[in-house]
């Protein structure tokens, strides 16, 4: 559990720390690997969300699971990318955020994982929380901490 004065002002943040949906780069499930091979030498993200039809988030796609159905007995080729779907290689192990307040559970995936998927009750896609903008969550508290507890430590004698 997060030190309860840590947690408050983690909360005092005041800028949002999820990228909201329509702001992610995102590919459909039934897209071909050629198409997403492209759009991922288009933008610079190695690792992007996978949703369906209906924007239920469903998991992640990157360059490296595309570049491994590339590898043939002696060489490396794109010929059969468009043959192949992206629900095919995708990684479904993907652990999801329901609750973007709880950063206790965000942190802790945050360890593993360069960003999170942010869904409603319905698996629908919101957004995605990355690494770097927990980071500024954690250098907002770690300067702002002594201006709103008194530990042992800060507290000046009167
Ligand atoms: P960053 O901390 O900004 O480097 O982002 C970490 C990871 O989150 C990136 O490497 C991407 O895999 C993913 N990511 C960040 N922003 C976007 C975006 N706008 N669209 C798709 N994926 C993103």
């Amino acid at each position: 559990m997060i030190s309860k004065p840590l947690d408050d002002v983690m909360k005092k943040y005041n800028k949002s720390y999820i990228i909201t949906g329509e702001k992610v780069a995102t590919v459909n499930e039934n897209n071909d690997l050629q198409h997403v091979f492209l759009v991922l030498t288009k933008i610079k993200y190695s690792k992007i969300p996978v949703l369906d039809n209906d924007n239920h988030f469903k998991g992640f796609i990157s360059l490296a699971m595309i570049t491994e159905k590339m590898l043939l007995e002696n060489n490396i080729s794109a010929k059969y990318l468009d043959t192949i779907t992206v629900k095919d290689v995708m990684q479904t192990n993907v652990p999801v955020i329901n609750d973007p307040s709880n950063l206790e559970v965000i942190m802790r995936f945050l360890v593993d994982e360069n960003f999170l998927p942010v869904v409603d009750d319905n698996n629908v896609f919101l957004g995605i929380i990355t690494r770097k903008e927990i980071f500024n969550v954690i250098n907002f508290t770690t300067h702002t901490f002594d201006y709103y507890y008194q530990t042992k430590e800060n507290k000046k004698d009167d």
